[in-house]
């Protein structure tokens, strides 16, 4: 463990925990979060040991102090990841992504949670049971997604691979009687509107319930032993039950399926460092409802499985109750034939899909943009919550929009590119994003039929210790907040929907993707402010 908090920023910025700041003094200062040092902090210039010219000996204390606690407090922090299971698989080992226990490392976080107004955040609780319905209401429309990702399909192999096991499935009349969807809707606050914008709806492998909750739980604990002393309270922290929660709509699903000896199917990537965060749902589902996990890839369940006569599916003799995808989001998860041949497979058995492929496109990015057209919503939902979906949409926009196009390859930075993919580090920005029009336009096919505009969301910046691999840094930081929905419905009985935790993510504002597993940000609470 690093001694102190090393400052990666060089310019003024707005400190996580306090409102505005007089102008630091010069570059590169620490910033310790109590009040009282963070102000005498922000005039000291240096990050070493040694006060800066014009910095009084009071302040230069301060600032010291206030390393010293942040120090300490990353130490400690460390510590507790390891004792309470908040890790993944350590890149320096090449055997960390495939056997369990080997190589591990913490988690990257944030050490002190990230302020969130209490209104925006209520507001975003509000809409999880509302998208939860949504997707449940369009999956059911065959017809709608077929024809919003028509296009699409032509120049996006993968679209176009999904949605032929889709037509496969309307073509058989395929219905799914029990529903399960474990979501995850990624929000950002907008400072140039103030509003709470909508980044994605993630329908398939929301990553993180396991780990989030555990960072809440970290956080909460850092904030009893140190909160007096930073001028923060423990109990702004909500509770996270994200892990209990999924494992509780798996566990009610597998339930449903009404067979004592069928097993849930997790399947997963070959090499996957962030496998504890799904032990902790297997974990879970064992403890709490004596449910047994298998733990499967595409390629074993096409050597292993089969769907009987009945429509069981069987993996290795072991019916399945629950298949619960952590794979599959990617072209990458379908490197053969093989790999479609199991997704297939899974479909056409009765077992429950967490998601079905009809839940899976309606999570598509092409999907959301149609549903933020003009009267789309409301073939699917009831008035009042129409308003408050629409609220949080942000501009979206298909590239047949001409105007909107233009607008872009004049002003990249106001907007974002996004192809059908999931999983982190596939949009385009700024000069890239100009080019890209530039050539998709020139091209004159349909390739721009595999893309959709996006308003660019620009949060507030603030400093942030974080820490990754031991080291704690600090640097300037902007967040994304999920909100995890769970459902489960058997024909018309809605069994769960529900709002079910939360997951913080806070990465450096210079990146402009944000997934945790990618590499471009750290797990994080929220500490919730009246603002
Ligand atoms: P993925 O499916 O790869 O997670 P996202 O739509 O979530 O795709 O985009 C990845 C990341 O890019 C987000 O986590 C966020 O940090 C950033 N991002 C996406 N859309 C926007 C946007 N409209 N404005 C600003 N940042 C965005
Ligand atoms: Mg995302």
């Amino acid at each position: 463990m690093s001694s102190s908090c090393v400052s990666h920023h060089h310019q003024a910025v707005r400190p996580r925990h306090g409102g505005r700041l007089p102008r630091p003094a010069a570059a590169s200062s620490f910033a310790p979060p109590a009040l009282p040092l963070r102000r005498r902090a922000a005039r000291a210039a240096a990050t070493s040991a040694e006060a800066a010219p014009g910095v009084a000996p009071a302040e230069e204390a301060g600032r010291l102090r206030g390393a010293a606690v942040l120090a300490e407090m990353a130490e400690e922090a460390a510590v507790w990841c390891a004792v309470h299971g908040l890790v993944v698989g350590d890149r320096a080992d090449p055997r960390s992504g495939t056997v369990p226990g080997v190589g591990l490392v913490h988690a990257p976080f944030s050490l002190l949670p990230a302020r969130f107004p209490a209104s925006f955040w209520k507001q975003a609780c509000e809409l999880a049971p509302i998208f939860n319905e949504l997707v449940d209401r369009v999956s059911l429309d065959g017809e709608f997604l077929q024809a919003a990702l028509s296009r699409t399909k032509q120049v996006d192999e993968f679209t176009a691979r999904l949605l032929g096991i889709h037509e496969k499935m309307m073509a058989i009349n395929k219905k799914e009687d029990i529903r399960l969807g474990l979501h995850r809707s990624d929000y950002m606050l907008d400072s140039e509107t103030n509003s709470l914008l909508q980044i994605e709806l993630n329908t398939i492998s929301s990553s993180f319930p396991g780990l989030g909750s555990l960072v809440s739980e970290l956080h909460r604990t850092l904030l009893n032993h140190y909160g007096k002393v930073l001028g923060l309270d423990s109990k702004r922290i909500p509770r996270n039950w994200a892990a209990t929660q999924f494992a509780e709509a798996l566990g009610k699903a597998w339930a449903e399926y009404n067979n004592d000896s069928a097993v849930v199917l997790m399947v997963v990537q070959p090499e996957e460092r962030n496998m504890y965060d799904q032990y902790w749902l297997v974990n879970h589902l064992k403890e709490s409802y004596g449910v047994t996990t298998i733990r499967k890839t595409l390629a074993q369940v096409e050597a292993e499985g089969q769907v009987l006569t009945d429509g069981t599916l069987a993996i290795d003799g072991r019916t399945v109750a629950v298949v619960y995808f952590r794979a599959g989001y990617a072209p990458t998860d379908y490197p053969s034939e093989a790999e479609w041949r199991a997704r297939l497979l899974m479909e056409q058995s009765s077992a429950i899909k967490c998601p079905s492929i009809s839940y899976h496109l309606v999570g598509m990015k092409k999907i959301q943009q149609e549903l933020a057209k003009p009267n789309v919503l409301e073939r699917f939902l009831d008035n009042k919550d129409i308003a408050k979906l629409r609220k949080s949409f942000a501009g979206l926009w298909s590239l047949d929009n001409e105007e909107i196009v233009k607008s872009a390859i004049e002003k990249p930075d106001l907007f974002v590119l996004k192809p059908q993919r999931e999983g982190g580090g596939n949009n385009i920005y700024g000069h890239d994003l100009r080019d890209m029009l530039i050539k998709l336009q020139k091209e004159q096919g349909e390739s721009l039929a595999a893309y959709i505009l996006m308003q660019r969301i620009f949060p507030k910046a603030s400093l942030t210790p974080l820490v990754r691999g031991g080291d704690c840094f600090e640097d300037l930081t902007i967040s994304e907040l999920g909100i995890y929905g769970a459902y489960l419905r058997n024909k018309d009985k809605v069994i769960l929907n529900n709002q079910s935790g939360y997951l913080m993510r806070t990465k450096v504002s210079s990146s402009n993707e944000g997934g945790v597993a990618a590499g471009y940000a750290v797990l994080d609470s929220i500490l919730l402010t009246d603002e």
